[in-house]
């Protein structure tokens, strides 16, 4: 089974929690061999420490946007890049380092309580099943771009927006 693929991998193996992972190209999320789905792409990432980790299964469902609203700013010390990812495809280990700041009614965010990294922005909404991951997480190339700039402004005086993508004063 792993043949026809570790055909194309670039030779990185990597075992945790009894899964085997290997990179398939620099371009290509990580494919994991699970129990339940066999092979899965998977997007993996941490915080600094490592005592965060993450995976998104398959490939991203949304292209990040930068969020430049002053909690944004605030949180995480300049403006938060994060990807809207679904529960049910995000995995995070290390739970136990991971404290939530409820920063509005609905809103809860998330940092390691280790290393201080930005990590998830959470709103906390009957039926609403997303949760914006800390682009910087995620290790290796994304292959995705900001699609949108928000809360533009808001924005610090200090630097430019100027990669192309539109750009709005509020969502
Ligand atoms: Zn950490
Ligand atoms: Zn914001």
């Amino acid at each position: 089974m792993k043949q026809g693929l570790g055909s194309k991998c670039n030779g990185e193996t990597v075992m945790r929690d009894g899964l085997e992972a290997f990179t398939v190209t620099r371009l290509r999320p990580t494919v994991l061999l699970t129990e339940k789905r066999g092979w899965v792409f998977m997007f993996k990432g941490s915080c600094l420490c490592g005592g965060v980790t993450i995976h998104v299964e398959g490939e991203f469902e949304h292209a990040p946007e930068a969020c430049h609203c002053t909690q944004c700013r605030k949180q995480s010390g300049h403006f938060l890049s994060a990807v809207n990812v679904h529960r049910s495809k995000l995995t995070v280990t290390g739970d136990e380092h991971v404290t939530w700041y409820q920063s509005s009614d609905n809103v809860r965010r998330g940092f390691c309580s280790q290393c201080g990294a930005t990590l998830f922005w959470k709103p906390e909404i009957d039926g609403y099943e997303w949760t914006a991951v800390a682009m910087g997480l995620f290790d290796g190339p994304t292959g995705t771009r900001i699609a949108k700039h928000t809360f533009v402004g808001d924005k610090g005086d200090y630097y430019d927006i100027n990669d192309g993508a539109p750009q709005s004063d509020a969502f």
